[in-house]
């Protein structure tokens, strides 16, 4: 019933304690082993449940046991190099929720060699081409503004290993489903069985089961 049980190694352990999170929410407690685990996971979940932590401390977690490969500054120093390659990426419907996605990343990756990156649409792109510059390990995204990002070249998701969709069923609604498609499809991104995928939505209605079907390899379901 609390982090301490999670198992989780030193820099995400002492970013967890920075942020004043003593206790995990349900969501929390049943995720973050279930995506230590290697897992793919179906979660239904609501926006205040502590749903960004339940997949960013372990995918982070992960990602430090790993190693995140090259450092930010060995990614964005080598001359000519214009295209990024995240370890993670976490889809995310709305300018507001991928921002808030990001400044929970940024706290549980300080002091680490992860570099958080955020793209979304209705802003300055040159803006957010010069930031991924500086290195990206963990990017946020929303679908529209990520595939122009790749259609500029900008983006290469062959190293992707983790992959969330949050708020899945709001992005459908928003008819963002042929650009989710997009991303996820296999010239673009390693298939299932070589990334794990988790996906959150706060309903479970059929579009949602056939994208999980579509994107998830013997997934676990978690309702709280
Ligand atoms: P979320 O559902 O991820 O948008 O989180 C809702 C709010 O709860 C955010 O403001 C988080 O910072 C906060 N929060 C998430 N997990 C915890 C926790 N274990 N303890 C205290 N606050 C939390």
């Amino acid at each position: 019933d609390n982090f301490e049980d999670c198992n989780l190694g030193e820099i995400i352990s002492n970013n967890i304690a920075l942020s004043k999170y003593t206790k995990p929410t349900p969501v929390q407690k049943f995720a973050i082993p279930i995506i230590l685990a290697q897992r793919d996971l179906m979660a239904c979940a609501q926006t205040g449940s502590g749903k960004t932590a339940a997949f960013l401390v372990p995918i982070l977690n992960r990602i430090y046991e790993i190693g995140p490969g090259e450092t930010a500054s060995q990614q964005g120093r080598q001359y000519g190099r214009r295209k990024m390659f995240p370890l993670a990426l976490v889809l995310a419907p709305t300018r507001e929720l991928a921002s808030q996605i990001y400044d929970e990343a940024r706290k549980f990756a300080y002091r680490s060699r992860v570099r958080p990156c955020v793209v979304y649409g209705g802003a300055d792109i040159g803006a957010q081409m010069r930031d991924l510059d500086k290195g990206c390990h963990l990017l946020v995204a929303t679908p529209g503004r990520l595939v122009d990002m790749m259609e500029r070249g900008k983006i290469g998701l062959d190293h992707c290993k983790f992959l969330v969709l949050d708020e899945a069923d709001r992005m459908l609604d928003m008819g963002f489903e042929p650009q989710i498609r997009r991303i996820v499809e296999k010239d673009n991104m390693p298939p299932c069985g070589q990334r794990q995928t988790n996906m959150f939505s706060a309903t479970f209605p059929k579009e949602i089961q056939v994208l999980a079907r579509d994107f998830l390899e013997n997934y676990i379901f978690l309702a709280v």
